[in-house]
């Protein structure tokens, strides 16, 4: 059986670090390539296509894969200031969404993405370089710009504007076109007709990422070389799908809706102990007034101690004794003060008055 899609990088020849990150994960594929160096540029490239997984669309809309490339930005910026990383680091992104015969493309930087057709070999995407600006000028020729100098660097990349513009490019292809998303050290190592001729012999995927690769390495291999190619059939669409659109399963729903209800519980439950008080005896010299409840919810006490009150329980009935032992409820803190001063009134009258025996109520104690 052949391959529909293949993706293959390489550090090639010269550099010691690949910093080229690639995605294939259908029907979303990517290549980003890192800049920055000291290994920054791996640090940017896979933070990008790791984002983009995250954020890409369900379905192929070149808007919302453009949405996910921005949230790419941010994420390689945050990585730069948080340390992961390096400052100025950044790094390109070529993003497709293939469905069926339908190519959605999101792009920045100089990475490229081609369609090979029966017609020939064109590019889809636009390079953000300098040497493609002169080109597009006519200051320079294709192949002049494959040897400039300043053929690396790039104009727009991914980690250093906040309001990054991401250009967005549609095609629909024919059954049997080829996809191929590369970083610069392909295409800058292989001529476009170089490229379409290894794409024309190739009998699948896997046999074209082989060969391109190989190709840039045995040119120079000057740069990290990565390439994805994709086989537009009208059957590869949408499995595997990934991204935040997808759909909430019922399980995830009914879990969401117990926590809400438990959320909910705890907090009503909070707010009714805030709004109660009740008073207790803790010694024999006063009582305590709490905010809250009496009793706990398993070991969670919901009660917060507002004062205590000297009072002589001693001079009280034991009755009452025994009531402020367990703890007697009120509406409100200021119900609760109120009750304590009544029994604490209570118990000085009686000390006063040595002919009145405990037991015997002398001060009207309303109910709480
Ligand atoms: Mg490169």
């Amino acid at each position: 059986m052949t391959s529909q899609h293949a993706g293959l990088t390489d550090t090639g020849l010269v550099r010691e670090h690949n910093e080229d990150a690639l995605l294939v994960r259908p029907p979303l594929f990517a290549v980003a390539d890192g800049l920055g160096g000291h290994q920054a540029g791996e640090v940017a490239s896979a933070t990008a296509v790791r984002t983009l997984l995250q954020y890409a669309p369900r379905r192929a809309d070149a808007r919302a894969l453009a949405r996910a490339v921005k949230q790419a930005n941010e994420a390689v910026m945050d990585a730069a200031e948080n340390g992961r990383g390096h400052a100025g680091m950044g790094t390109t992104l070529t993003a497709a969404m293939v469905d069926g015969l339908r190519v959605v493309v999101a792009h920045v930087g100089d990475s490229r993405a081609y369609l090979m057709r029966d017609e020939g070999l064109t590019r889809v995407s636009l390079d953000h370089s300098l040497v493609a600006d002169m080109v597009r000028q006519g200051s320079l020729t294709e192949d002049e710009a494959r040897i400039h100098p300043n053929r690396s660097v790039i104009t727009r990349a991914l980690g250093s504007d906040p309001n990054l513009t991401v250009d967005t490019f549609e095609v629909t292809g024919n059954p049997g076109d080829m996809l191929l998303l590369c970083s610069d050290g392909l295409s800058g190592m292989l001529t476009d007709p170089e490229i379409e001729r290894i794409l024309r012999t190739s009998s699948d995927p896997d046999e074209a990422v082989r060969r391109l690769v190989d190709s840039a390495n045995a040119a120079g291999g000057h740069d990290n070389v990565t390439a994805v190619v994709v086989r537009l059939d009208h059957a590869e669409s949408r499995d595997g799908a990934p991204g935040f659109e997808r759909p909430v399963s019922l399980w995830s729903l009914v879990a969401a809706l117990l926590l809400l209800t438990v959320v909910v519980g705890c907090l009503g439950l909070y707010g009714y102990a805030r709004s109660r008080a009740f008073v207790i005896a803790e010694d024999s010299g006063s009582v305590v007034i709490y905010q809250g409840l009496q009793g706990s919810i398993g070991s969670v006490r919901m009660r917060w101690f507002v004062q205590r009150v000297p009072v002589d329980l001693d001079a009280l009935p034991p009755t009452t004794v025994v009531r402020l032992r367990e703890g007697i409820a009120a509406k409100s803190v200021v119900a609760a003060e109120r009750l304590a001063d009544q029994y604490r009134e209570q118990a000085e009258n009686t000390k006063t008055d040595p002919d009145q025996p405990p037991g015997v109520i002398t001060t009207s104690v309303p109910a709480p």
